[in-house]
């Protein structure tokens, strides 16, 4: 068990007296409680969101500084094999930073204090820089039809998997845009579609542990 570090918070600190910010309407009580007892005060307001993201992630987090706090986290769709105690937001249909309804519920693991939580994809995007909703639909298209091709959001995806060798990528790059291929091609084409989908497949069954994690 790894001991929680004193976090060190980068807002200032709120004096004795000090009034509280005002709770935005559409922020619940106990989530408002949860991140004015998490933020040092005094600059901060909670009239964003990804101000509320950005405490609660810190909290959930070994690192006390935002930055760094994103290093820690890795992040799986759905991921369908985790224990659903495990990630404690995860059917409230609402994202750590209160924006509800989402509609895909992205897992977030921290590898340090393997704690999960659950987010909605413009917060992976805004969090972890990753185009959630470009991947998703890729490799939707992707899978209905393999003569498509491998759009960019897909193409980083698999690359960071390993699922895509330095030929592959290349080939994938170069025929991004051509509107026709030659048989040979399009069948190359299809053959690493139906691996990648088949590999993506394969991830989202696979049982929780290490393996299971990818880190972007
Ligand atoms: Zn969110």
């Amino acid at each position: 068990m790894i001991r929680r570090r004193k976090h060190h918070l980068s807002g200032g600190f709120r004096l004795a007296g000090m009034p509280k910010p005002i709770r935005p309407r559409d922020v619940p009580m106990d989530i408002y409680e949860e991140v004015i007892a998490l933020w040092a005060f005094g600059h901060r307001t909670l009239a964003r969101k990804d101000e509320i993201l950005e405490a609660r992630i810190i909290a959930r987090s070994e690192s006390g500084i935002w930055t760094d706090t994103v290093a820690e986290w890795s992040f799986e769709f759905e991921a369908p094999g985790v224990r659903k105690d495990l990630v404690p937001d995860q059917d409230t249909g609402t994202c750590l930073c209160t924006h509800a309804p989402i509609e895909k519920h992205c897992h977030i693991f921290n590898a340090v204090n393997e704690r999960w939580a659950c987010v909605g994809s413009c917060c992976i995007e805004n969090f972890m820089g990753i185009p959630v909703e470009g991947i998703i639909r890729g490799l939707e298209r992707m899978e209905h039809n393999p003569e498509l091709a491998m759009t960019e959001a897909v193409i980083g995806f698999a690359r960071k998997h390993g699922w895509l060798t330095d030929w592959e990528l290349g080939f994938c790059q170069n025929t991004l845009k051509k509107r026709k291929l030659t048989f040979g091609q399009m069948e190359t084409r299809k053959k690493i579609n139906r691996r990648i989908t088949n590999a993506n497949a394969a991830l989202r069954l696979a049982p929780p542990g290490p393996s299971f994690y990818f880190a972007f």
